[in-house]
């Protein structure tokens, strides 16, 4: 069985002491493909020490985060494009909109999101969305930009079916990772009614564990819990789910 973690931010500080021993851990249970997905300039070093370190699992993403739009973001954008210009990446991500930090960023968010789809389009790559109670804002730029070209990943879906539905006539599929599993995530509701081949399996580690591990770090190994309760929510075997997702992932990310 193979299992793809398509969002892990294996290069974080959280897992400063025992970055070897997650992976290990994650790989133990079959996970043996990491998508990286980017925040800021400042996490570029990082990565591809990774990457270097484990050259047939990770794939890097690049990309500017919308907590990370800031004044500085023209100069963040410019060393997104220098990057895609110099090397292949396998995304452009997490790119999207965040409100639940900062409202005040929304116009120049906005304008990082659209500059980063045009890359995308530029480049063939897909997007990988970060969408915080920014919903409307992010539908709003999807709607002006959709195009053959423009496909990817809603990353940590956390919408009703509408959003669902809507997301998916954009050519996205929906990152689903820990907040399946939580008592009041709430898509456990619905997303059996969502076919598996607009789904990809995710942790967005460290953050959001699934449950029993909720509040703790969270770590690719963990992708388990979250095919077990995609297991019993399409009643399917977990390998079959893994087959899917990971052959999901493959279409989107040509690797
Ligand atoms: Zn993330």
């Amino acid at each position: 069985m193979i299992i793809t973690d398509t969002h892990t931010h294996l290069y974080s500080e959280a897992f400063e002491e025992d970055r070897h021993e997650v992976i290990q851990r994650a790989m133990d249970k079959g996970v043996n493909r990491f998508f990286i997905p980017a925040i800021d300039s400042t996490y570029t070093k990082s990565m591809l020490q990774l990457e270097q370190e484990f050259p047939q699992h990770m794939f890097l993403m690049t990309g500017l985060h919308p907590t990370s739009v800031k004044e500085n973001y023209k100069s963040e954008l410019a060393h997104v494009e220098d990057m895609l210009a110099k090397r292949s990446f396998y995304a452009i991500g997490e790119i999207g909109i965040d409100l639940y930090w900062d409202k005040s960023t929304l116009e120049i968010q906005k304008k990082a999101f659209r500059y980063q789809i045009q890359l995308a389009k530029k480049y063939k790559l897909p997007i990988v969305i970060h969408c915080r109670e920014a919903f409307e804002e992010i539908f709003e730029v999807l709607e002006s930009e959709k195009s053959d070209d423009l496909f990817g990943i809603f990353h940590c879906f956390t919408g009703t079916i509408e959003d669902a539905k809507r997301t998916i006539s954009y050519n996205m599929k929906l990152g689903i990772g820990g907040v399946v599993t939580f008592k009041n995530g709430k898509i456990d509701q619905f997303l059996n009614q969502i076919d598996l081949k607009h789904i990809v399996l995710e942790t967005d580690s460290p953050y959001l564990a699934p449950k029993p591990y909720r509040g703790k770090r969270n770590e690719s190994a963990y992708i388990v819990k979250v095919l077990e309760k995609l297991s019993e929510l399409y009643g399917l075997p977990e390998e079959k789910i893994a087959d899917i997702t990971t052959q999901n992932s493959k279409d989107i990310f040509k690797v």
